[in-house]
C-alpha cells in the first residue's frame, strides 16, 4: 500500500478563501498543502471583471485576480497541487482525506474551502445539449455565441452580470425571469432594464430545448394571471443558467453539520466546525454574503484558527 502522507495542514479549494487561508497558514509557518479541485481559481476564474474587490480602483479581471492569489500563496511556501479530494474520514484526528480517489493524506487540520457549483434547472435537455448550446458559464462560453441569440435563465445579480456580459457579445439576449421581478441589486437591475440587447421575459420558465445540431430555440411557459399560461417557443442559440449554486460539502456531510442546502454551519461568527481542528471557509459555508472579499476574510480567520489549535496541541 503506498504510504500515507502527513501534513499539519490541509487546504481544500482554491477559491478567494483557499487561497487567502494557504497564505496566511504559509506566513505562520503551517507548510499548507492545497488541493486546487476541479475548478482551479474557483467560481471568479468563470467571472469577467471583479470591481468590488477592496484595492482594484480599476477592477481586475476574475482570472488575473485568481492568479495573483495563487502567486502570493506560494510566495510563502504553500504546496499548490491539482487534485480533487474525493472522500474524507474526520472522524478523529488526524484526519485522512482522499484525493482522486486514491491518494491518502492524513493531515493535523482541514480547512475546507471547497466552494459552491452552478445548479441546473433540472431539464433532460439541459444533459442532451451539453456542451452543444447549454452553459452555466457566460464568461467560459460567450466568446461562441458572438452575433447570435441567447437566453439567460435566473434574477439574481450572477443572472444580470452573465446576461450584459453576453449582450456585449452576442446580438440578442433574453433574460427568463420567473418572478414578475429582479431579485438583483439595484445597480445590477437597472443596467439589465435599460440595455438595448437584452429583453427580461418576467414570468416566464423554459420548460425545455429543442434542435437537430445544438440548441436552436427554448419551450417557454408565460404566466398570464393566477391560472392562465401562454407556451411558445423562442429560436436562441444558446442557453445560459444563471439560478444559483450548492456548496460543495457532500464529502464532509457525515462529520459537520450542514443546512438543508447543504451549506455547513459553523460555530458563530467563527470558520469553527463542530470537528476540532476542521474549519470551513467561503461560500461552502455561506449561503448569504457570497462575495470574495467575505471568502478571503473567512479563509484568513480560518488559518489563524488552525494556528491556534496545532499550537494548543502542541504540533507547531
Ligand atoms: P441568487 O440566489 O441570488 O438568485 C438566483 C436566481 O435564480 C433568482 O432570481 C431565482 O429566482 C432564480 N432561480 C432559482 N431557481 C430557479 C429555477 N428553478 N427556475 C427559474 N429561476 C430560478 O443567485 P446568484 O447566483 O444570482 O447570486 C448569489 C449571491 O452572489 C447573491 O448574494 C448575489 O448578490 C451575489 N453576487 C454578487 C455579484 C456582485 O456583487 N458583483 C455578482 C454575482 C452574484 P427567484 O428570485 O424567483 O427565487
Amino acid at each position: 500500500m503506498a504510504e500515507i502522507e502527513k501534513v499539519k495542514c490541509l487546504i481544500i479549494g482554491s477559491g478567494p478563501a483557499g487561497y487567502t487561508a494557504a497564505i496566511y497558514a504559509g506566513r505562520a509557518n503551517l507548510a499548507p498543502v492545497l488541493y486546487e479541485g476541479l475548478q482551479p481559481g474557483g467560481q471568479l476564474t468563470t467571472t469577467t471583471d471583479v470591481e468590488n474587490f477592496p484595492g482594484y480602483p480599476e477592477g481586475i479581471s476574475g482570472p488575473q485576480l485568481m492568479e495573483d492569489l495563487r502567486a502570493q500563496a506560494e510566495r510563502f511556501g504553500a504546496d499548490v497541487r491539482f487534485g480533487l479530494a474525493t472522500a474524507s474520514d474526520l472522524s478523529k484526528a488526524p484526519y485522512r482525506i482522499t484525493i482522486d480517489g486514491e491518494k491518502e493524506i492524513e493531515t493535523e487540520s482541514l480547512i475546507i474551502a471547497t466552494g459552491a457549483t452552478a445548479k441546473y434547472l433540472g431539464l433532460e435537455d439541459e444533459k442532451k445539449y451539453a456542451g452543444m448550446g447549454v452553459s452555466a458559464c457566460a464568461t467560459c462560453d460567450g466568446f461562441f455565441y458572438r452575433k447570435k441569440v441567447v437566453a439567460v435563465v435566473g434574477g439574481g445579480d450572477t443572472a444580470c452580470e452573465e446576461s450584459i456580459y453576453l449582450a456585449g457579445l452576442a446580438s440578442k439576449v433574453y433574460l427568463i425571469v420567473r418572478k414578475p421581478f429582479l431579485r438583483a441589486s439595484k445597480i445590477m437591475q437597472e443596467r439589465v432594464l435599460k440595455h438595448e440587447k437584452i429583453e427580461v421575459l418576467f414570468e416566464h420558465n423554459a420548460v425545455g430545448l429543442y434542435g437537430d445540431n445544438g440548441v436552436e430555440g427554448v419551450n417557454l411557459v408565460k404566466r398570464m394571471g393566477e391560472a392562465d399560461e401562454e407556451r411558445y417557443d423562442q429560436a436562441i442559440d444558446g442557453f445560459f443558467l444563471a439560478i444559483g449554486h450548492n456548496p460543495n460539502s457532500e464529502i464532509f456531510k457525515p462529520y459537520v453539520d450542514t443546512d438543508e442546502v447543504g451549506y455547513i454551519i459553523t460555530e458563530g461568527n467563527t470558520p469553527r466546525t463542530k470537528v476540532a481542528g476542521v474549519f470551513a471557509a467561503g461560500d461552502v459555508a455561506d449561503s448569504h454574503y457570497r462575495q470574495a472579499v467575505t471568502a478571503a476574510g473567512s479563509g484568513c480567520k480560518a488559518a489563524m484558527e488552525a494556528e491556534r489549535y496545532l499550537s494548543e496541541k502542541g504540533l507547531l
